[in-house]
């Protein structure tokens, strides 16, 4: 498989909680290297950009208020298929159906505050990097 990228959030409940290094820990362990990172507060803006693509589901606002709720670190990850990589260790969406290990299993307080989001595509991952990172702030 390809040395890949994928873009990745630690949202809000897992900044309060004073999670970043034990997800990181757990991304670390998958093999995945953690080539940008930054600790951000999203504008209400960014967030709807960012899941534009689920505005007409019934969980949008709640979900935009959730991300721009507390501080978020927005990361690059890298490594063979990285992106079903990482969404392997995520885990499932709702944490009562992730797998034991798996971040969502771990640490999720519920299918909207989940802790981690990761990109679901390569192709939409190149433009969720683009949207937080420029080039130089990216090193493998
Ligand atoms: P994933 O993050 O696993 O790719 P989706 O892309 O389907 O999941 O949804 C994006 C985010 O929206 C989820 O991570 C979660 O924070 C939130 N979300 C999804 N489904 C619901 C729901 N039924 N109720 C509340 N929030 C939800
Ligand atoms: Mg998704």
């Amino acid at each position: 498989m390809a040395i890949e990228r994928t873009f990745s959030i630690l949202k809000p409940d897992a900044t309060a909680r004073n999670l970043t290094g034990a997800i990181n820990a757990v991304i670390e362990k998958s093999g995945l290297r953690i080539v940008a990172q930054k600790r951000i507060h999203m504008s209400r803006r960014e967030a709807e950009t960012f899941y534009a693509v689920h505005k007409e589901r019934p969980f949008f606002g709640e979900l935009v208020d959730f991300m721009i709720s507390g501080p978020v670190v927005v990361q690059v990850l890298e490594g063979e298929g990285a992106v079903l990589r990482y969404r392997e260790i995520m885990g499932a969406t709702n944490p009562e159906s992730a797998a034991d290990g798996t971040i969502r299993k771990l640490y999720a307080k519920s299918i909207g505050e989940n802790s981690v989001h990761g990109s679901d595509s390569q192709d939409n991952a190149k433009i969720e990097i683009a949207q937080f990172f420029s080039g130089n702030e990216i090193v493998g």
